[in-house]
């Protein structure tokens, strides 16, 4: 199963893409976390990406084909796998569209989770405040001001998806305001239904 999480960032879509991890056994490819891995790692392309990522912008839909194509030829994808943000401009939805049709695959099903940008700038706050309790290092783009810049990518660049998934008849809509138990059922609910 090739399956797409969409949604605003902080929605809790890696939360929920590991759990459909630890259910269905099929990897889950975040393009926000290989990004990193190349930042924090100083190779040439980390250092081009370091300050896109920082101020919140999204870094060319060019480098995402690259790193995309290349992580879905990996075996390990050979049974399906799940978009974690990997998805944020229709050019990349055409193009991963695209590369899945050469391989005679195509994407299963989107699941849009919702949530409103008040509770997503408190729940952003309340990891921050967790992370320094612990000791634990926070993230360059999580602060307020770059993530209500990242919101503003989501509305103008990503939500185009909405009706590009729409259109071809994929799109499943999960509110994602529930507790992580109760959405990742409601996201389970969805994928037995079109798994029949
Ligand atoms: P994320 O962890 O998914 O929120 O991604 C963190 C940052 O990585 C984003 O704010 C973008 O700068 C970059 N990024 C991740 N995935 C993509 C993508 N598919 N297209 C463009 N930029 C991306």
């Amino acid at each position: 199963m090739i399956l797409i999480l969409l949604g605003p960032p902080g929605v809790g879509k890696g939360t929920q893409a590991k759990i459909i991890v630890e259910r269905r056994g099929i990897p889950q490819l975040s393009t926000g976390d290989m990004l990193r891995a190349e930042k924090e790692s100083g190779s040439a392309l980390g250092r081009k990406v370091q300050a896109i990522m920082d101020r919140g912008d999204l870094v060319s839909d060019k480098i995402i084909e690259e790193i995309v194509t290349a992580r879905i030829e990996q075996p390990d994808c050979a049974r399906g796998f799940i978009l974690d943000g990997a998805v944020r401009t229709v050019p990349q939805a055409r193009m991963i569209d695209r590369a899945l049709a050469r391989k005679g695959r195509k994407v299963d099903v989107v699941i849009q989770l919702e949530v409103d940008e008040d509770e997503l700038v408190n729940r952003l706050n309340r990891r921050i405040r967790e992370s320094r309790a612990k000791g634990a290092p926070v993230r360059a783009d999580d602060n307020e001001e770059t993530f209500r810049k990242r919101q503003k990518v989501y509305r103008d660049q990503t939500a185009p998806l909405i009706p590009y998934y729409e259109g071809q008849g994929k799109l499943r809509k999960v509110n994602g305001m529930g507790t992580i138990e109760e959405v990742a059922q409601a996201i389970d609910d969805v994928l037995n239904e079109i798994r029949g």
